[in-house]
């Protein structure tokens, strides 16, 4: 855990330093759980968006965008639930004056206990070598057993107070576990209570609750208001899916974690429309097409996991999670939520206006069931982030080691594509050649140019921002017209003519080879 707390506090500082991510509105000490996204972050921010647009839109035939205003009318969250049945419970400490997520605190303390597991396996299979057997030995050793019984025990009582909103059942819980505070070690507790997430703001001039406005929590709601306009509009057939990214808002009640809660953040979001019945055939597809779209990325299996909902929300009747192991554990990255006919009705209902669907096949009009893909543009980031800085040791040409960060992202959605860089940074022929071939590139790539340093500092400070590749430009370039290529990862050098320079890096940086 020590270990784990050092690598994100690592991941933090790269973020700032390299400026991926700052804090916001820092001057003033920054505001609790709200982040800005630097030069670097924003392109890869935008890359992930684009990838997940391409592989939504772009490569599905039944699925088209939409970009909805993050206001909606306030009947809309009356309808969708939200008004009455968007809240985390939520604890104080009394004597710390802390506020916790009740639910966290004891999943936080299921963690432990799964942590406690974890221990025993590796402990056994360092006795036990290559005959080690995890299935048997989690099957067979008593401890192994009686944490695993005591986390099923907990999980399952938690998923009942929370899906009965019994708030006392949950205080109860935290009493009889002996939860402590983690800042404080007090086990004063105050009574749990909800807390409703949405933030609100007025319209215009009209006072009170006529005028209240809510920014939206989810984007999920903009796609469902407009279901029939899109369908219309574009004539399509179920199945089909409405896709959109855009920001939604939550007052979170712990802000923890750096951008994986956040009070401003960006979901997402592809609700497939489908006929009711066929709803177990889309989760399946859908589960499997969007963990297949996580590990093209080059995220690997063991990072990766399906989590089944113990506590489902009220609109569902199956859901899942996939999980990524970030450096604090395996938390929620994406939902996989089969959200049946619940919103579409709800909204019929509410405005007195049909949301019906007529099937040409069945000549019938019914609501359609949705499946619903929900992913954080910010935890996909974390996540990207985490997995790819790798602090390594490399070999010199003297065969001196030294050790270098280097952020190993997937080409295509690095944030620059290429670095040319003039072996000196005084020599006149080598800069306005660099320039040259960098003012040729950035027609094709975000690239950079940089002479402020040696080029051994350039190539670091490349590595640490994900570029792919580095051009150098050296005397022979001047003489034969070619520069050598640097791989960021192999740290292969490569020398080749300057005109193949631009196909060599776009059949790398393709964002066609994620999908292939
Ligand atoms: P959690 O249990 O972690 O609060 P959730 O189940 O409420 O998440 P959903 O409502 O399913 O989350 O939202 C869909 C996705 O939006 C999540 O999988 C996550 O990636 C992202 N997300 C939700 N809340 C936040 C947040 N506060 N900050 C950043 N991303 C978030």
């Amino acid at each position: 855990m020590a270990e784990q707390n050092i690598q994100f506090k690592k991941l933090v500082a790269h973020c700032k330093e390299y400026g991926f991510i700052y804090q916001s509105s820092e001057i003033y000490d920054g505001l609790g759980a709200v982040y800005d996204y630097g030069p670097y972050g924003v392109e890869l921010k935008n890359n992930l968006k684009d990838y997940w647009w391409r592989a939504m839109v772009q490569m599905h035939e039944n699925i088209v965008g939409i970009d909805a205003a993050i206001f909606m009318h306030p009947k809309t969250w009356k309808a969708s639930g939200h008004v009455d049945a968007f809240n985390d419970p939520l604890i104080d400490n009394k004597d710390s004056k802390k506020r916790y997520r009740a639910d966290v605190l004891v999943e936080d303390y299921i963690d432990k206990v799964e942590g406690k597991i974890n221990k025993e396996i590796t402990k056994a299979r360092k006795r036990f070598g290559d005959s080690f057997d995890e299935a048997q030995f989690r099957s067979t050793n008593p401890r192994v057993l009686a944490n695993q019984e005591k986390m099923d025990t907990i999980a399952k009582r938690l998923a009942t107070a929370m899906s009965e909103e019994d708030m006392e059942g949950l205080k109860n819980l935290i009493v009889e576990l002996e939860i402590a505070c983690p800042e404080s070690g007090s086990r004063n507790w105050t009574d749990v209570r909800q807390f409703n997430l949405m933030f609100s703001t007025q319209l215009g001039n009209i006072a009170g609750e006529e005028g209240k406005l809510y920014l939206r929590p989810e984007t999920a709601q903009g796609i469902f208001v407009n279901f029939l306009n899109v369908q219309k509009t574009t004539r399509q057939k179920l199945p089909f899916g409405i896709a959109q990214i855009g920001k939604a808002f939550r007052n979170e009640i712990v802000a923890r974690q750096f951008i994986f809660r956040m009070r401003e953040f960006e979901q997402m979001e592809m609700q497939f429309f489908i006929q009711p019945g066929t709803e177990m055939e889309w989760y399946n597809y859908w589960k499997e097409t969007r963990l297949k779209w996580h590990k093209a990325l080059g995220h690997p299996g063991e990072k990766l996991r399906f989590h089944d909902h113990d506590n489902l929300a009220h609109y569902a009747n199956a859901a899942v999670d996939i999980q990524f192991n970030f450096p604090f554990g395996f938390k929620e990255l994406e939902g996989i939520h089969s959200r049946t006919d619940f919103d579409l009705n709800s909204h019929q209902e509410l405005s007195g206006k049909k949301l019906q669907y007529f099937d040409p096949q069945t000549n019938e009009s019914y609501v359609p069931y949705v499946l619903e893909t929900s992913i954080g543009c910010d935890r996909m980031f974390l996540a990207t982030m985490s997995h790819a800085l790798v602090e390594e040791e490399v070999t010199g040409a003297g065969g001196k080691t030294s050790t270098r960060d280097v952020l190993k992202l997937h080409p295509a959605i690095a944030p620059v594509k290429v670095a040319v860089l003039p072996l000196k940074r005084n020599e006149e022929g080598l800069v306005s050649k660099a320039k040259e071939i960098f003012n040729q590139l950035r027609f094709s790539f975000n690239c950079q140019y940089d002479d402020t340093g040696s080029i051994g500092k350039l190539y670091r400070r490349q590595d640490a921002i994900g570029t792919p590749y580095c051009v150098t430009v050296d005397f022979e370039s001047l003489e034969d017209n070619t520069v050598t290529i640097r791989e960021r990862d192999s740290l292969k050098q490569e020398r080749v003519p300057i005109e193949k320079v631009e196909s060599i890096v776009r059949e790398k940086v393709d964002m066609k080879q994620l999908f292939i």
